[in-house]
């Protein structure tokens, strides 16, 4: 009698270590996708690149642009980067029009900001993922911290995005 309730406990000390061994192994895979994810995102910005260009590996920004013009005149107030698609309300990554102000989503979400380009003829867009600033109608990245008139509306994304002032950067 004394031996059976020995033996029938026993089973109970192996099931909290099995189940420990669960957990543990239940956290690789969390780990493993954070991993994959990032994979994917980078996929994303090389295909961009190649979309853009870059296929040489480094694409020079331009440092003047034609389009500076119909860029907005009130910029130091701008929406915040998590600011959702005005269209589709994709949540993140979208990019901001330089000229009405309007938050719209990449050609890898929805298009809406290639569409608002062709729509309204809004060629200047500031990237709320990595604050590079395009023209659509010159095809090509604008250097933001040389051209004047794009150094201020960069340098306010910077503050909302990472809560600091950009590095000082030597021309
Ligand atoms: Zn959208
Ligand atoms: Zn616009
Ligand atoms: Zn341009």
């Amino acid at each position: 009698m004394a031996n059976q309730a020995a033996s029938s406990s026993a089973p109970p000390v192996t099931l909290i270590t099995k189940s420990s061994q669960r957990c543990f192994l239940f956290n690789l895979p969390k780990f493993l996708t954070r991993i994959f994810i990032n994979h994917v995102n980078q996929q994303q910005r090389q295909q961009e690149d190649l979309l853009y260009g870059a296929e040489s590996g480094w694409v020079e920004a331009r440092t003047s642009c034609d389009h500076l013009p119909s860029l907005s005149s009130d910029l130091a107030h701008i929406p915040t980067p998590d600011t959702p698609c005005h269209t589709c309300q994709h949540p993140e990554e979208n990019w901001l029009c330089l000229c009405c102000k309007e938050v719209l989503c990449s050609r890898f979400v929805n298009k809406h900001m290639l569409n608002h380009y062709h729509h309204a003829n809004h060629s200047l867009a500031l990237s709320y993922s990595d604050l590079s600033v395009w023209c659509f109608a010159c095809d090509a990245y604008l250097d933001a911290q040389v051209i004047q008139q794009l150094r201020p509306v960069y340098e306010t994304a910077y503050i909302l995005k990472f809560g600091e002032a950009p590095p000082f950067r030597s021309i």
